[in-house]
Order: structure tokens, then sequence, then C-alpha cells
């Protein structure tokens, strides 16, 4: 089989995706189901129907462009990303996903490669959180890991539904519906940029993902008692701040002393009240982050936090309470995707790094219904989420390439 990538054309479409933005060039602003997203959606769907490819959307928007293979009822192999980028972001985020899974089904096509499973390529709903507030609301729902209930309770931060925005968007049936049955896919594959710099520093042009880490978020408050900055003595201080400075030098310390890398622990907001130079710090609020490959290592780290909060709220007497608000489970790639991703880079003597993806991805919930694995590119700095992100014309036809030559060896 002669694959040959046009490099030229997929550059050319990640260009004019980049286009359908909200902000000025080159950043890329494209928010989930506003006029901007439904435009670049209509575009994307052009471009799959040129190449042959049956194309359904289901109730929240995810949309799916198959090509049909000789054996039309086999399980189908699935790649793809998502295409909305947060305000101010930069044009390769997921658009190299799913652009460059296209491309590696037009390959094919032109190679002459016939599939026995069906090949289809996916385009998620709403990877990013900055609607609704939770980020691969898409997957979420395809993979069941989200309830079509808890779905229908979300509110945009303008304070609409998801239910009316979707249903005004030209998405409608029944969100129960969303949720793949068992045994859709026989494998997903999804090409991404890197959004870390491990693969430029190793000057390894492709990353074959392993492990995604998953986060667990939640808010931890801390009441104590207020008062004159002045007028209260030490000894009789109940300050909220001084213990939640406790708590969060007892989560670095837990995260630091599993002896594993992949754990990682960020306390991004403290919000203290009332907030006043003169005045003794009242209540705290502290936004948490902690993350791993291993599920057992991360809620062990929770666990010291919380054996903190006891001490602290003894020793302190503040009252401290958690809240968590979402807890993902890590993944692990199939190790049959993983083998073939490594085949198909060998096969074209290309060297490859196995990695851990620290970010999460739709891949992250598609692993709950199907072997999973996904193929990272470098992009320059390890920049990510910002207008100067950039991946070279070079390194994501490299990708391409590998993604189509896996796409074959799965789908024979
Ligand atoms: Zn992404």
């Amino acid at each position: 089989m002669n694959l040959k990538i046009d490099q030229e054309r997929l550059i050319s479409e990640i260009e004019a995706l980049s286009k359908f933005s909200d902000a000025e060039a080159p950043a890329v602003t494209r928010i989930v189901f506003t006029p901007t997203d439904l435009k670049a959606r209509d575009w994307m769907k052009s471009l799959c129907r040129d190449a042959g490819l049956a194309i359904r959307k289901d109730a929240i928007g995810n949309t799916f462009a198959r090509w049909i293979g000789s054996d039309p009822l086999a399980p189908a192999v699935g790649t793809g990303s998502h295409i909305d980028a947060i305000p101010n972001a930069g044009k390769f985020d997921g658009v190299v996903g799913v652009l460059g899974g296209l491309e590696a089904i037009r390959a094919l096509q032109r190679a002459g490669f016939r599939p026995r499973h069906s090949i289809e390529l996916l385009v998620f709903t709403a990877e990013e959180p900055t609607r609704f507030g939770v980020g691969c609301l898409g997957s979420r729902l395809l993979s069941g890991t989200l309830s079509a209930d808890a779905a229908a309770k979300l509110i945009d931060k303008d304070g609409q539904p998801v239910e009316e925005v979707r249903r005004k968007a030209g998405f409608s049936g029944d969100l129960r519906e969303v949720k793949l049955p068992a045994g859709y896919y026989k494998a997903f594959v999804e090409l991404h940029i890197e959004q870390g710099p491990v693969l430029e520093r190793e000057r390894q042009p492709l990353g074959i993902v392993e492990q995604i880490a998953a986060p667990a978020s939640l808010y931890v408050t801390v009441e104590g008692s207020g008062g004159h900055a002045g007028g209260v003595l030490m000894r009789d201080r109940r300050d909220a701040l001084c213990a939640a400075a406790e708590l969060i030098l007892a989560l670095e310390h837990a995260a630091r002393s599993t002896g594993a890398i992949d754990t990682v622990a960020t306390v991004g907001i403290c919000d203290v009240f009332p907030g006043a130079i003169n005045s003794i710090p009242a209540r705290v609020r502290l936004g948490i982050d902690v993350r791993d490959t291993s599920l057992a290592r991360r809620d062990r780290v929770i666990a010291d936090l919380e054996d903190a909060c006891r001490k602290t709220t003894a020793q302190r007497q503040v009252s401290i309470r958690s809240e968590l608000l979402n807890a993902d489970a890590p993944a692990e790639s199939g190790p049959e995707i993983v083998a073939t991703l490594r085949q198909a880079c060998e096969k074209h003597g290309l060297r490859f790094l196995p990695m851990t993806s620290r970010a999460y991805h739709d891949s992250l919930f598609m692993s709950r219904i199907a072997p999973m694995a996904m193929l990272f590119i470098p992009c320059r700095n390890g920049y990510s989420h910002r207008p100067d992100e950039y991946a070279s014309p070079e390194d994501i036809a490299r990708g391409t390439l590998v993604l189509a030559e896996t796409l074959a060896m799965l789908s024979e």
C-alpha cells in the first residue's frame, strides 16, 4: 500500500478552519454551539461528505463520519478529536486530530485500501469546559460517564440550560440515546498535539500515550473567626488563613511523598474573606486539583489531605468542609492499540517515545467503552491554549501518516 499524506492540503484546511473564530487571528475562539462553531461544523461536514463518508449526529451534537467497511456490521474503528476552542486559543488543539483523521482516511482511500471494519471519524462536542463548566461533555455522554439526567441539568455561563442551547443549535432527540451501545467501537485512536515540552526536548517526532492522568478537583472551605488585626491577641485567634496554609503545605507534602513522578497537586484558588489588611481572615476557600495516573495513589493524597483537615480542625479550632467537584478515573491505553501504533511507527522508520498524557482528552472517556490509545506530535515550546500554539507541517503529516497506517491495521 502506497500511503501518501497530502501535507499541503491538510495544512491549508487547518488554516481554513482557524478562520472560523470569534477572536482576531492568529488567536482562535470557538465556543461550542455559537454561530461560529456551527459554521465550522457545517464546513467540516462538507469536507467529510466530499470524502464519501456517511454522516450522522447525535442529540448533543457529536458528529460521526463513517467510511463503511466491507463488513458493515462489524464494530468500527474510531478516530477523531474536537474542534471547539477556549477563548484566545490556537489552531491546532483538537483540530489536528479531526482534520488529520480525515486526511488519514482520504490517504487510505487514495492508496486503494478497503477496510473490513468501518472507519469512523468522530468530532466530539464541547471538549473544552468553557461553556458548560464540564470538560468532554460529548465523550462523557457517549461513554455513559455522565448520565443524560445529569447532563440535562447543566447550564451555561449565561444561565441557559444545555437542553435549550443544543435544541436552538439544531440538535434534537433524546440525550439518553447518546450513549453508545457496548461493542460499538473495536478500537479508538486520537491524534493530538502534546501540549507539553517532552517530545521537543527529547527530539522525538511522535509519542505513544500509554496512560492518561485524570484530575480530582475539590473545594475546601475553612471557617475561623474574624476580628480586628490589632485588637485580637495571638493566643485568642482562630485565623482561617493560617489553618488553610497548613492544609496547602500538607497537600504538597502528600503529593511529594507518593514516590511517583505522576502525582501532582495544586492549590490554584485561595479566596480570603473578608480580605482586608487590618482584618483577621474569617473564612478561606481553597480550589484544589490533584492528578495522577494511578487512582489508588491519587485517592491516598486526598485521604492525606482529609487527615490534615481533621488535625487542623482540632488544633486550631476552626471548622473545615470539603466539596468534591469531580474525580475522574485515569485510564490505561489498550495494549493492542499501543502495539499497533508502535508497529505503524516502525513500518515507516519513525522513532517514538512512550508517554503519559498529563492533560486529559476525550480518549480518557472513550477508554471506558473501547480499547484506546493516543498519538502525540510535538508542539513548539509545549505551548497550547494560546494563540502562538504551533505544530510544524512535517510533524502533523508524520502523525497523520502513522494514524492512517494504524487505522488500516486495526480495520483489516
Ligand atoms: Zn484538545
